[in-house]
């Protein structure tokens, strides 16, 4: 973009409520100048066809994942949880090439876009070759997903990550991890080279694998290194209760209340955090650090069911992640964050905030958005002044919506719609497509290769 552009949106949700003829200025370098309610639209003004919101971050992905959706769906066993399929999808992680890596990613990025996210953080831990070798650039696998996003046209937010033991017990990796080998110096360098590349829609922040994988020295080292530079920093933690037995037994204590004892703050994503208590919220709540819950996912992987109430109540920042990639659309991720709740608890409506927030569409969407800037690493997010102007506009008769009161929208659209939502998404100003025929061919590619008979 050049100039200025200006947009009118018929409804906008502003302030945690749809606001009518929305005025909405981009400037030159795609980030808001101002968004205001209540204003006709001036003479050359680009008239939206539908009602606009801000796109969310996804907070957490895996792009690798994406090769292994729907491939995981079968068992032949008494049993099957989490760790088989990890084994499962190790099998994967020890094949993809840079070249197969990048094919994939944008698939995913793309159909990351068309469900409604602008902004994708990839927790990546796949980094050396197939024989656990470094590649002559030992970025080779993150500027593949750099390439990809650009190619798409979606902003990422790379976390190389700090892999380096198998269990809390254990010292260094198992042969099928050799792929993810990274101590604290590594990350940071990482990090600090692809900031310094200035890719447009590109920037870094670090993460830590998991307290199993990244031990006490581990996390001290990568903090000391990190210091105070702004750059969001992201663990697992607390997915699964054999992690909180384990952590019990190496540390004495569980996973929140272990990780809180380093220090947290408003850089540090939790991701997961579903098996806590209410002490742990507190702590995380007083830190300021955000949590990424990842329903889809977590769903999938029967990892159990997060304590929504307890961390809105405690007003801790909230974003949503695709993870593994079996959801790729945030409306799905919040209906079965609130569903999961309603089927545990038989209850309805239980992110609602009664006197606050009635609508439990809002509440969640509105937790989520005030999460995402941190989760990202970025300044600023939404409909406001010096945020990249990524937004949304709705269709609305095309997803089930027609005929729906203006202000159930957000209720109708998490809870009632179907199929896709999204007139149009924008990143930066600009209009992406949602489809690309040449980008599915080269998926389709690379899924021959890996699952080909
Ligand atoms: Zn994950």
């Amino acid at each position: 973009m050049t100039a200025t552009t200006l947009f009118h949106a018929p409804l906008a949700w502003l302030d945690g409520r749809w606001q009518p003829d929305v005025l909405l200025r981009v400037g030159a370098d795609g980030h808001w100048l101002d968004v205001r309610a209540g204003l006709p639209a001036p003479e050359g003004a680009r008239r939206l066809d539908g009602p606009v919101l801000p796109s969310l971050v996804n907070a957490h992905s895996h792009a690798f994942q994406r090769a292994f959706a729907g491939l995981a769906e079968q068992r032949a066993r008494d049993s099957d949880d989490f760790w088989s399929w990890r084994e499962r999808m190790y099998g994967v992680a020890l094949r993809i090439t840079p070249d197969q890596l990048r094919a994939i990613a944008a698939q995913l990025y793309t159909e990351l876009l068309a469900g409604g996210y602008t902004q994708v953080c990839e927790f990546h831990y796949l980094h050396h070759r197939e024989d656990g070798q470094p590649y002559d650039d030992d970025l080779a696998m993150s500027w593949a997903l750099a390439e990809a996003a650009r190619d798409v046209g979606i902003g990422l937010t790379l976390l190389p990550v700090l892999y380096a033991h198998a269990g809390f017990a254990e010292t260094g990796l198992r042969d099928t991890q050799r792929r993810f080998r990274t101590d604290a110096d590594w990350v940071w360098r990482a990090c600090q080279r692809i900031n310094a590349a200035g890719l447009p829609l590109v920037s870094a922040g670090v993460a830590l694998h998991s307290l199993r994988a990244a031990h006490p020295e581990d996390i001290r080292h990568l903090q000391q290194r990190v210091g105070t530079t702004p750059v969001p920093i992201h663990i697992h933690v607390a997915e699964q209760q054999q992690e909180v037995r384990d952590c019990l037994a190496a540390t004495g204590q569980r996973p929140l209340a272990a990780l809180a004892d380093y220090g947290l703050d408003p850089r540090w994503q939790l991701v997961h955090a579903t098996h806590s208590t209410r002490g742990e919220i507190d702590r995380i709540a007083a830190s300021g650090a955000g949590v990424v819950i990842c329903p889809g996912t977590e769903a999938n992987l029967g990892d159990g069911l997060a304590d929504l109430e307890g961390w809105l109540a405690a007003g801790v920042p909230m974003t949503v992640g695709s993870d593994s990639q079996v959801t790729r659309f945030w409306v799905e991720e919040l209906r079965w964050l609130e569903y999961g709740q309603r089927l545990g608890q038989q209850r309805r409506n239980v992110a609602a905030w009664p006197g606050r927030q009635p609508s439990t569409a809002a509440r969640l969407f509105d937790a989520c958005l005030k999460g995402s800037a941190a989760a990202a690493g970025l300044g600023a997010w939404g409909l406001v002044p010096g945020a990249r102007a990524d937004f949304l506009v709705l269709d609305v008769a095309g997803c089930g919506l027609s005929g729906l009161p203006a202000d159930a929208l957000m209720d109708g659209l998490i809870f009632a719609s179907q199929g896709q939502p999204w007139r149009e998404v924008f990143v930066a100003g600009v209009s992406q497509p949602l489809r690309d025929a040449a980008r599915t061919h080269r998926f389709e590619a690379v899924m021959q290769a890996c699952w080909g008979a």
